[in-house]
């Protein structure tokens, strides 16, 4: 098999990459001043096989990718270039922080799901939904590349204090066996396979006995597949994380691998194409996932395409989610109303099979909340929305109204339909009574 050494590129090498000649000179200094502020770092093969170099800076694959002067506000742009070309790095570094507060850095209160043990509060977890709890394992606070869109931007940027992180695997074996309704556990990050192999056997074997017979679904949310496929292949440790992958099946568990793609040019290549047909091997399925960003995919053919494309290698298509209200989001936002046509043009296109993906959805402080549509009701035109999931698990599924508003781009810009005060959530305390601040009812 064709193997690649992994080689990765940042604000302080990526002038290495030979490619970059592509770019203007203006171009190539924007990602060192907005790769300031946004996370930053990609790797050789995005560079050698994904990105299409005679369509930049407007390759959806260089946008993920590289930091733009377009993602930043122009005056935010200039307060950071000024400084840069003064060479001012304590300036600097009193700027960076000052622009990336304002840049809602920890959106959706995720800050709220940290759940407690003993007393304890555990950090590197986040228990919002009751069946899943999120795990964030410490080595794997990182990606084989940075997407400029990311919420999770703050643990790649040196924002400690932000950072969800643990080191070890006891507290998350103590705190599931005291939690029977949990059923999945979802490991997380950054990306979690940036971990090698030993790392993630230390916390996924134990569940693998018979005291944890209540987990059913090992879950790994990862765009590893996307950026760095060969981590299945050919890195030091392909075999025995496929190996672990397996396990999870023999032990009569579901290995559930939550790849995000977020354009169809990431399931062309020979690499993705090989490690995705390893993973299907191991008895593990694919699920996919992706944001609706504009610039990148907001088209309605383009998903059709991908749901498509992914079926036909085997995987699921699971969520189309509404890029969230964080850092460069101005740049990548796609209005609810178009949203909802983007995705409702590309379902009723696609064949049953590839039905399966549910959205758009936010993940608000309350739940992920899917746009039905729009409609009018008694002459007022509304938004029809639905939790998919919710804090309060008896609240799923119940539709509700939101007045319609033709620039909304995110749950916080809507208020409720017909003249009412409150969202139906938020009446008699719905939400509160399971508790804000890691004092979970949850048994
Ligand atoms: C999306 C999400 C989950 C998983 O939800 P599913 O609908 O089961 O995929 C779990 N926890 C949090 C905080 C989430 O945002
Ligand atoms: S791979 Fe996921 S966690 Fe990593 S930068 Fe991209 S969106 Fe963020």
């Amino acid at each position: 098999m064709e193997s690649k050494q992994y080689k990765s590129f940042t604000l302080h090498n990526y002038g290495d990459i030979p490619q970059l000649s592509a770019l203007t000179r203006e171009e190539r200094e924007a990602v060192g001043i907005a790769g300031r502020i946004l996370p930053f770092k990609t790797n050789n093969y995005v560079a050698e096989e994904l990105i299409d170099w005679s369509n930049v800076p407007n390759d959806p694959i260089f946008t993920l990718t590289f930091p733009r002067e377009e993602m930043l506000s122009k005056s935010h742009y200039a307060q950071v270039k000024k400084l840069v070309e003064a060479n001012d790095e304590a300036g600097l570094k009193q700027k960076v922080r000052e622009i990336r507060m304002k840049l809602n850095p920890n959106p959706a209160g995720q800050e709220h799901n940290v759940p407690t043990v003993d007393g304890v509060k555990l950090h590197g977890m986040q228990h919002k939904y009751r069946e899943t709890l999120l795990f964030f394992p410490s080595q794997g606070q990182t990606c084989h590349a940075y997407c400029t869109f990311c919420f999770r931007w703050p643990q790649f940027s040196g924002m400690n204090e932000l950072k969800f992180a643990m080191k070890e695997a006891d507290h998350l074996h103590r705190y599931l066996l005291k939690h029977p309704k949990v059923s999945d556990v979802l490991f997380t990050g950054g990306d979690p396979l940036t971990a090698n192999a030993g790392t993630m056997s230390a916390y996924i074997e134990p569940l693998l006995t018979k005291e944890f017979s209540h987990i059913r679904n090992i879950r790994m949310g990862s765009k590893t597949l996307a950026y760095w496929p060969y981590r299945f292949l050919t890195d030091r440790d392909a075999d025995d994380m496929l190996r672990l992958f397996e396990k999870v099946k023999k032990a009569g568990k579901h290995l559930a691998f939550q790849a995000h793609f977020n354009h169809p040019v990431e399931l062309t290549t020979g690499a993705v194409k090989r490690a995705i047909e390893r993973i299907l091997n191991t008895g593990a399925q694919i699920r996919t996932q992706s944001p609706l960003l504009r610039h990148i995919n907001d088209d309605p053919k383009l998903w059709a395409g991908m749901w498509t494309e992914q079926v036909r290698q085997g995987l699921i298509p699971y969520y189309m989610f509404v890029a969230r209200d964080t850092g460069s989001k101005a740049f990548f936002e796609v209005p609810l109303e178009k949203a909802w046509n983007i995705f409702r043009r590309a379902y009723r296109s696609v064949s049953g099979i590839c039905r399966t993906v549910r959205g758009p959805s936010m993940s608000a402080a309350p739940g992920k909340i899917q746009i039905l549509g729009v409609t009018e009701v008694n002459g007022e035109k509304v938004f029809v929305l639905r939790f998919l999931q919710c804090r309060n698990s008896t609240l799923t599924d119940i539709p509700f109204f939101a007045r319609y508003d033709r620039k909304a781009t995110w749950f916080d810009d809507l208020i409720p339909a017909f003249g009412e005060k409150e969202f139906f959530f938020q009446k008699d305390n719905l939400l509160g009574k399971h508790g804000t601040d890691g004092d979970f009812i949850w048994e």
